[in-house]
């Protein structure tokens, strides 16, 4: 990955992004679809799956795909239960594979750079290490998806299994190179607002504000907030 490589180069259009959060741990899903073929997938489906696919049916959507940025239980908890409703084909980083493959299941490798279409509308994987051994982002044409990365005001712990606070400050470096103007979708809602901006992040958040690794890795390793 070379460090001034344009991660928003030849995007398709972004599909549409619905937000929701669910569950007991403040997790947001997001809902993304086509508004022409009304084909869906669902980001890190793990809670209340029934009321996201009852938002599904209002919307009139179809449900495709999962997107998962990683596989702590949070996050994949409702896989089973929406493949098994939907048949959605599931995007998870190789890395992570085994965390929710399963007998006739399709399994899509989200590997860096990879475009997942959603109808007529698609994502980018981008992969994040850091949080996890492969962490991946979902990138459209104006907001990402960044899982447990990066959090309005906050980024993810380093210190569970295949967690790496090197990884994490590359990762988060790479993010803040995303058109300033792109919307950040958190996988929980642990700040001020909901969404954000990479601009707002950069300038507030004070993950992204360390001059240095040095400085990152001790705010890092001393906070255990996320
Ligand atoms: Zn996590």
């Amino acid at each position: 990955m070379s460090p001034d490589r344009d991660d928003a180069a030849g995007l398709p259009p972004a599909p549409e992004v619905v937000q929701i959060e669910v569950g007991l741990m403040q997790n947001f899903c997001e809902i993304l679809y086509c508004p022409d073929t009304r084909e869906a997938a669902i980001v890190d489906p793990a809670w209340e799956v029934d009321r996201l696919l009852r938002e599904v049916e209002r919307l009139d959507l179809r449900v495709t795909t999962a997107l998962i940025t990683h596989t702590h239980h949070d996050h994949i908890e409702g896989v089973d239960l929406l493949v098994e409703k939907t048949g959605a084909a599931v995007v998870v980083n190789p890395r992570e594979a085994k965390q929710v493959g399963a007998p006739g299941r399709t399994l899509v490798d989200a590997v860096d750079g990879r475009d997942i279409a959603i109808g007529k509308r698609g994502v980018r994987a981008l992969e994040t290490r850091g949080h996890t051994v492969g962490g991946t982002c979902y990138l459209a044409d104006g907001y990402v998806v960044t899982g447990d990365v990066m959090f309005v005001g906050g980024c993810g712990r380093t210190d569970f299994p295949g967690g790496d606070t090197a990884e994490m400050w590359r990762s988060l470096q790479r993010l803040a190179r995303l058109p300033e103007e792109t919307r950040v979708y958190p996988g929980h809602n642990y700040g001020d607002t909901e969404t954000s901006t990479i601009a707002h992040e950069i300038r507030t958040n004070r993950f992204l504000r360390c001059a240095t690794f040095e400085e990152f890795r001790t705010l890092r390793e001393r906070k255990r907030p996320a």
